[in-house]
């Protein structure tokens, strides 16, 4: 039908007939073409092994899924990659927040990959109980250069879970980017509580960041955690702040020689760096490879990695155990009522767990 618009009462405008509109849906399009094939545990590890960085990413989020299914390919997954791990250099990087942990992490892997080359991955250990000041440790917007550098992949923490299962998947995350060819791998930590344990407990070298306070640095950090250190850094070594830091180091290296030589046979060293400004960055790293040099020669990098095997062996069996009784059925409905009874005053509490354990062992029969 002609347009009414065309009539002669309307001349000098002229509307033009509509033309038919093409489907808004592609005819040549295949259905089902864009669904994405499900990979196979042998797919993920194919393309982990050619180190697929996509596939990598994907693989790293099985392994931090909580459903069953998942976590079962997860494991043949890991399986067939820990052949090909272990040929890295694991650096645990620990600070409070605002110690300058990110800034520091992106000179930190911008230095090793110019001057070592390779590739590098950033993990990190977050559990949310300790998730502090709203940071999200491993977050790629916090780490300029990195997050755009082709040879990098940065993962943040796996949030779900308890510390030791968060500690456990970073671990597992650590094989899967060996097995894909990442020889530097960085684990960032919130340097507050238990985090600091777990992630010394899968790394060879474990720098801790301190900042220069009033002189009082020494009373707020706790004494195990500086035995765990290879090496104490004082960052924010710039402008009117160099003078403090000096002085925190020398506190700290006092410190450190009232404490026992460690095992390792390596005395920590204290060092002070400005990550934001790019200074004595060379010589922190100078540092972490001359004690990979010293350790692999003294035999101690491989003891250390076995000991850590053997560790997360022991954490494995109690996660796995602790997991096989709260999640028991018969164990959470039991669990509700003896709780009861305990707060009542009516039962102690040795007296409920034994019950529980005693009514754990007899379903197991
Ligand atoms: P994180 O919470 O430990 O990751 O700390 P950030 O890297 O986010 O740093 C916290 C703040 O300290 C930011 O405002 C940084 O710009 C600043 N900062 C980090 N490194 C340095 C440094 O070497 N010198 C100075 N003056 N400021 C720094």
């Amino acid at each position: 039908m002609e347009h009414p618009e065309n009539s002669a009462e309307f001349a000098g405008l002229v509307v033009n007939k509509g033309v038919a509109q093409p489907s808004s849906r592609n005819p040549y399009l295949r259905r089902g073409s864009f669904v994405r094939r499900k990979l196979t545990a042998s797919d993920y590890v194919e393309g982990i092994l050619k180190g697929d960085s996509s596939v990598l990413g994907q693989a790293v989020t099985l392994v931090e899924s909580t459903l069953p299914e998942h976590h079962q390919i997860a494991q043949e997954v890991i399986e067939k990659c820990l052949p090909y791990s272990g040929n890295s250099i694991r650096v645990g990087i620990s600070g409070v927040p605002g110690a300058g942990k990110s800034t520091s992490i992106d000179e930190f892997g911008i230095h090793v990959l110019n001057e070592y080359g390779g590739k590098l991955a950033v993990l990190a250990i977050d559990p949310s109980s300790e998730r502090t000041k709203g940071s999200i440790l491993g977050d790629k917007t916090r780490m300029e250069k990195l997050s755009v550098h082709p040879k990098t992949f940065i993962r943040p923490s796996p949030s779900a879970g308890s510390l030791g299962g968060v500690a456990r998947k970073t671990r597992e995350t650590i094989i899967l980017c060996e097995a894909a060819g990442y020889d530097k791998i960085f684990v960032e930590t919130v340097g507050v509580g238990q985090s600091e344990t777990a992630c010394h407990s899968m790394v060879d070298f474990f720098l801790l960041i301190q900042l220069a306070g009033t002189g009082d640095e020494l009373q707020g950090i706790k004494r195990g955690i500086m035995e765990m250190a290879d090496g104490i850094i004082i960052n924010k070594c710039d402008g009117n702040n160099v003078e403090k830091c000096q002085l925190a180091a020398s506190h700290f290296r006092n410190a450190l020689h009232l404490f026992p030589m460690p095992d390792s046979g390596w005395l920590p060293q204290v060092l002070t760096y400005s990550g934001f400004y790019g200074i004595g960055i060379k010589e922190v790293w100078d540092m972490v490879y001359a004690y990979i040099d010293f350790v692999r020669q003294n035999g101690y990098f491989d003891h250390r990695r076995a000991e850590q095997a053997k560790y997360w062996m022991y954490e494995s069996i109690n996660e796995n155990l602790r997991d096989s009784f709260y999640q028991n059925p018969t164990i959470e409905t039991m669990l509700k009522a003896e709780e009861r009874s305990v707060l009542a005053g009516e039962k102690t509490s040795f007296v409920a767990a034994k019950q529980l354990f005693d009514t754990y062992l007899a379903l197991l029969h």
